[in-house]
């Protein structure tokens, strides 16, 4: 851009503009500004719906999905939002601290460790069939997480109740099934209950676009690779972080951030006592089921 037009733009405000739909995007985008994640939008009511496949295992992978746990939980010292080192079968500090909470024989203990508990999630690469909310996405590849509700239906449709039912492998190309997701509002929390896989078929008659398709995945196992995990020590001094009073917190980031800064006392003098002031954040959530905590820390991005 010529120097010129640069001045232009300041005149017009275009610059500002521009920034300021940066700034909406990545603030409506949220915590899951990663463009590879594809969400179901909901209407203002909170019903939604979208015809998914899920898609096998990608190259050179053995499954289909991955399931992770994870810990989001908001303490006097901040939020605490990171995966659980049980998904990769590591003891994970959250998980023995809240098994301390739980059997010390108070309801005040169960009440903290549930709101503590770990959460599971499950990722698998989708193509999308129809999304009435985003048809720019028909015809893409995305990863899907999803909780426990919506991998029982998959587990259901491996492995139905009835006789009259003929199991189906839903990940697979030409012999599973498009999976019709229905989200709607129950009682405050988004319910996938009445979702169904449809009528078994090839998702394509088109090996070649199907190949394709399988290409465009993926790597699932790179969610359970050891840099998406915190260590141990690492986890559990975050967990006392979060545990600790406020004020102790705000002190030690202040430091940390004199440590490379080596800027002015005075405005760390300012800094601090604007950190101390901030007012404290929403109450936790009440969580019913995955999804709902998913969901709400997406609303929580939005905000
Ligand atoms: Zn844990």
């Amino acid at each position: 851009m010529a120097f010129a037009d640069l001045k232009k733009q300041s005149k017009l405000g275009s610059l500002t503009e521009k920034l300021v739909k940066e700034v909406e995007k990545m603030n409506s985008s949220g915590s899951s500004s990663d463009e590879r994640v594809w969400k179901l939008d909901c209407d203002k009511s909170g019903n939604g719906y979208a015809v998914i496949r899920f898609l096998p295992a990608p190259d050179g992978e053995d499954l289909p999905f991955v399931k992770i746990y994870s810990h989001a939980f908001q303490g006097p010292g901040g939020w605490l939002i990171d995966n659980c080192l049980t998904s990769i079968n590591q003891k994970c500090p959250v998980c023995e601290h809240n098994s301390g909470l739980w059997n010390n024989g108070t309801d005040a203990g169960k009440e903290v460790a549930r709101k503590q508990k770990r959460k599971l999630t499950y990722v698998s690469n989708i193509y999308v069939v129809k999304d009435p909310a985003n048809p720019e996405n028909e015809g893409k590849v995305f990863l899907f997480k999803y909780g426990k509700k919506i991998f029982d239906k998959i587990t259901e449709a491996m492995q139905p109740e009835f006789e009259d039912e003929s199991p189906i492998d839903p990940f697979d190309f030409w012999q599973g099934a498009n999976f019709k997701l229905k989200a709607k509002n129950v009682a405050g929390y988004r319910n996938y209950d009445s979702s169904e896989f449809a009528s078994q078929g090839a998702l394509l008659n088109d090996d070649d676009a199907l190949e394709a398709i399988w290409k465009k995945q993926y790597s699932l196992a790179d969610f359970m690779s050891p840099n998406e995990f915190k260590t141990y020590e690492e986890l559990k001094k975050r967990l006392s972080s979060v545990l600790g009073s406020k004020n102790t917190r705000i002190d030690e980031e202040v430091e940390e951030e004199d440590n490379y800064r080596g800027s002015t006392k005075e405005l760390d003098d300012d800094l601090r006592s604007e950190l101390n002031n901030l007012k404290p954040t929403r109450p936790a959530p009440v969580e019913e089921d995955d999804d709902d905590a998913l969901s709400y820390f997406a609303r929580l991005a939005e905000d």
